[in-house]
């Protein structure tokens, strides 16, 4: 069904309660479907029109009528005028992404614009050219690549399949961490790629950094407003409020703008006490908040900065912490704003530089030539001892105009609703090294093991990860790999796969340094094997001999019946550290299909391909 300007305004009038009735204008539908049609509309309230009209829209662009459906079934698509609608795609990883593009999406709505929401792993990348205007969020992980649920729309887009998209007006904002080389670089890619096949940007791209909130939202208003006054043309009829429906399964009215305030239930060392690291076993109450989280989710946690450390840094730069600084409209001392709205310990190149010219310190100056440097500087100092190069007296301005505003820290889960019920569990490594004389610790895991007494409050959230999700099936074999704190979701999937008596294989690989301080959940794993639920365990202890064991040596001694796994459609998990650990992993698992595959390293590396895009590879690296 193909609407036209007129029908447009016939829609606004029945979105208002008017009398359904099918336009009398020149209509490609015989008279018979027209009979039918009418026939059916009079039996439908103006919300399921509005929504039937959406749906349609969708079938139109060949798409399944699931895939056309947008992501919030209260998203339904109202487009009066055909080619007339927004639709947003986002590339998201931890989440930030997502949560810019479902901001978009509101926004959206509340100006009456027809909108659809779309995962970049649900998009048809073909589909493009079918559209007048596009938005696409990404952010972009470690080494400047494309979020898992956005490898294949960013690979179709440089592809030779990719179609020409003069008719597209697009617009890009990147998500990314200006700490790493490839700062936003998905973003770019795709502003790239986009411009190159035709399509026009109707508003530049934003590169934002980790505390992307309000530069995001400025930028949502402009692109927005952009939007609007394309599709309306300037008539009212093109615009119609969309109707709002109700919020989505498992959607909970918790989110990172408005956290729960949950207890802390135990917080309980898992190292030994000879260990080199500690590492906490975290349980969380989320009694009767009605929050629901699936294996693979994570949990976002906002935390206060430590007092000693806001004063320390105070004392640093000349201030006593009673002098005031507005932060976003309002007044507070600059101690209380340190301790509870701004990052304090994790430095960044942007706060190297701008420290580098306040203080003229020669050596910071040196640093900021060299961009690997900075970088590498950046990462392994914290603020107080960058700030400490050169004793330099700043006003409460000048401090906070060197500091990024706080974000939550996102912990993979390691518990499942089926076995503790309104808890949530996590496995998180405390942050803690010595410097000089002091003792450096982590912001959110020194909140969370040191700071935070048990019963005592803490703002969470949850963020659910579609991209590291158990199989549907239950008989499906899984294989997961998770050194470390890594380890955590995996406690998740195998508490859910006990509780939901799934009979699929369970293989599991851990490692960490040594066997006596650092098996994690060692004692959960063995009544796992005693029960029959893991069916195998390798584990690699690092420093308990003079070479270095890691998990991907267990992986390579079990090459071949790995690669059996494989071959009987076995699901490959990898959690925990990006830099190294990932792909040493991901090398290891393309030896395997070389060697016991007979496979060519070209055609090793298409098969972890395709195993991602069927989401049987999938990882949650950072
Ligand atoms: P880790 O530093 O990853 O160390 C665990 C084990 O891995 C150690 O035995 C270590 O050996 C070994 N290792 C070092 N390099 C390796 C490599 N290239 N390949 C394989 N193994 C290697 O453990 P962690 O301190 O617990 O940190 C885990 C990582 O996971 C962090 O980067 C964290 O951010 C990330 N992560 C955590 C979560 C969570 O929710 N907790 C979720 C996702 C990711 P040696 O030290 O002896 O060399």
């Amino acid at each position: 069904m193909s609407l036209n300007k007129k029908e447009s305004s016939s829609n606004t009038e029945l979105s208002q309660g008017n009398t359904p009735e099918l336009p009398s204008i020149a209509s490609p539908l015989n008279d018979q479907q027209l009979n039918q049609l009418q026939q059916t509309v009079t039996s439908l309230s103006s919300q399921q029109l509005a929504w039937v009209s959406g749906y349609f829209w969708g079938l139109s662009q060949n798409q399944p009528a699931a895939a056309a459906a947008p992501i919030n079934q209260a998203a339904a698509v109202v487009a009066t005028k055909p080619a007339g609608k927004l639709s947003i795609i986002f590339a998201s990883q931890t989440g930030n992404a997502k949560g810019v593009a479902e901001a978009l999406e509101q926004e959206a709505k509340a100006q009456g614009i027809a909108v659809a929401l779309y995962d970049a792993s649900d998009y048809k990348g073909k589909n493009l050219a079918k559209e007048t205007h596009v938005i696409v969020v990404a952010s972009t992980n470690g080494e400047g690549e494309a979020p898992d649920n956005a490898i294949e729309l960013h690979e179709f887009l440089q592809s030779k399949k990719a179609p020409k998209l003069p008719n597209l007006n697009y617009a890009v904002i990147g998500l990314g961490d200006s700490s790493y080389e490839f700062f936003c670089q998905t973003g770019k890619d795709f502003d790239a790629y986009l411009s190159k096949l035709g399509a026009t940007s109707f508003i530049d791209r934003i590169d934002c950094d980790v505390d992307y909130e309000a530069q995001a939202k400025e930028w949502r208003g402009k692109a927005l407003e952009s939007v609007k006054e394309a599709l309306s043309s300037g008539t009212e009829a093109d615009v119609v409020q969309l109707p709002v429906g109700q919020a989505a399964v498992g959607h909970s009215q918790y989110n990172k703008q408005n956290p729960y305030t949950a207890t802390l239930l135990a917080s309980q060392k898992v190292t030994g006490r000879d260990s080199g690291k500690d590492v906490r076993h975290i349980e969380i109450d989320l009694d009767g908040s009605g929050i629901t989280y699936q294996p693979g989710d994570a949990l976002g946690v906002w935390y206060e900065n430590s007092s000693e450390l806001a004063n320390a840094i105070l004392a640093k730069v000349g201030l006593s912490g009673v002098e005031s600084v507005d932060v976003e409209g309002e007044s507070l001392s600059i101690h209380s704003a340190l301790v509870a709205k701004y990052e304090i310990t994790s430095a960044n190149p942007q706060l190297v530089s701008k420290f580098a010219e306040l203080s003229g310190s020669k050596k910071l100056q040196k640093l900021v030539e060299n961009k690997d440097k900075l970088r590498e500087y950046a990462s392994n100092t914290q603020i107080i001892d960058v700030l400490g190069e050169k004793k330099t007296k700043l006003t409460a301005e000048e401090l906070v105009g060197l500091l990024r505003g706080l974000t939550p820290r996102l912990y993979s889960i390691a518990s499942a609703q089926s076995e503790v019920e309104e808890e949530v569990h996590l496995t998180v490594g405390v942050v803690e090294y010595a410097q000089g004389d002091e003792t450096r610790f982590g912001g959110a895991s020194s909140f969370l093991s040191h700071r935070l007494e048990e019963g005592a409050e803490v703002k969470v959230f949850i963020e659910n990860n579609n991209n590291f999700k158990l199989p549907q099936d239950d008989n499906t074999p899984v294989i997961m790999i998770g050194p470390g704190t890594g380890i955590a979701p995996f406690r998740s999937f195998l508490q859910e796969r006990d509780n939901r008596d799934a009979q699929g294989k369970n293989w599991l690989f851990f490692g960490d340094r040594t066997f006596t301080q650092d098996f994690l959940y060692q004692v959960e794993w063995q009544k796992y094997l005693k029960s029959g639920l893991l069916t195998q365990l390798d584990v690699a202890f690092s420093r308990d001999q003079q070479d270095k064991i890691y998990v991907q040596h267990r992986i390579l001694e079990n090459g071949e019946k790995l690669w059996q796994w494989i071959q009987d459609g076995a699901y490959l998990y990898i959690c925990g550290d990006a830099t190294r650990m990932a792909k040493d992993v991901h090398e290891a698992l393309i030896e395997i299909a070389q060697q016991h595959g007979k496979l060519s390293r070209q055609q090793a590396e298409e098969l972890m391909n395709n195993l991602r895009k069927e989401k049987r590879y999938q990882r949650d690296v950072y």
